[in-house]
């Protein structure tokens, strides 16, 4: 099952459900996973798991003394595991772990995203404008989620070129770009170190809890990338998991001019190849060196 299948699931799942107040109150979705939530104080790092009962109910188990946010995060997870068929893997591993977790829980963090962050919902409600901390905040207040949770959400549902890229330790994890950005060819090599010169290295080096945003070098980021072009790159870095995420993102005008074909493989222009879609969703600017 890749990233794409469990996409479909989720929104298949959620197209039978009411989500109009799912923001204030996730019980639709538990109803439909026909399952119960039970509140209890858990150990440190033990966020929930669920117990089926002879009848078919799940008990989902979530821990009392996690954030609000957390909480609702692993009720989507733990309802993922149900509705995929998953089994739970949750043994020692720390869930913001992303670089050593089971396929079966990143599928499942996929499947919540989606539950917590429906893309109709989210597409209604983003602020047609260029990604800032406060923008971003603002979306995760919106759906009851983390920060990183809805910048990963704004790159992958944006009509412009953007990225999310997740870090840990100092090394690239994992990246999610949006179709315009796919469609360009941009790639971003995971297990690749954090690069010289990206606002995410220079957040990471401070060693503690900080956030920036700056134009950086296009080639700084993408692989086999032309030259003398920039990009605007939010950065925060999580001290205590040494986790640190990036936006990038840039206007059309300053995509290299270049074709691809539907493989995502750059080819000279024959003419007949799909074109670079995504209107500008912000007042273009030009950053040319
Ligand atoms: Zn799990």
């Amino acid at each position: 099952m890749d990233e794409m299948d469990v996409r479909q699931k989720a929104r298949a799942f959620i197209a039978k459900v009411d989500v109009s107040s799912i923001r204030e109150d996730l019980s639709p979705y538990v109803i439909a996973a026909n399952a119960k939530i039970k509140k209890d104080e858990l150990g440190e790092g033990e966020s929930g798991y669920t117990i089926t009962k002879p009848n078919g109910k799940h008990i989902i188990t979530v821990n009392s003394l996690e954030t609000e946010e957390r909480q609702r995060f692993t009720i989507c997870h733990e309802i993922a595991h149900i509705v995929l068929d998953l089994e739970s893997s949750h043994e020692e591993v720390p869930s913001w772990s992303y670089a050593k977790r089971h396929p079966n829980e990143i599928a499942c963090d996929t499947f919540a995203a989606e539950l917590l962050m429906p893309y109709q919902q989210w597409l209604s409600i983003v602020p047609k404008e260029e990604p800032s901390l406060k923008l971003i905040q603002h979306m995760a207040d919106m759906f009851g989620t983390s920060f990183p949770a809805a910048a990963s959400r704004f790159a992958s549902l944006s009509d412009a070129p953007c990225a999310f890229v997740t870090m840990e330790r100092g090394a690239v994890r994992y990246a999610a770009r949006s179709t315009s950005l796919r469609q360009a060819g941009a790639w971003i090599s995971p297990r690749s170190v954090i690069p010289a010169g990206s606002v995410a290295h220079r957040v990471r080096s401070s060693g503690t809890n900080t956030a920036d945003t700056d134009e950086v070098s296009q080639d700084i980021w993408f692989d086999n990338w032309e030259k003398g072009l920039d990009l605007w790159e939010l950065s925060r870095h999580y001290a205590r998991t040494d986790t640190t995420i990036s936006l990038l993102w840039f206007d059309d005008e300053d995509l290299p001019d270049i074709e691809v074909s539907r493989f995502g493989v750059r080819v000279d222009d024959d003419g007949g190849l799909p074109e670079l879609t995504g209107e500008l969703p912000w007042p273009g600017r030009s950053k040319r060196r």
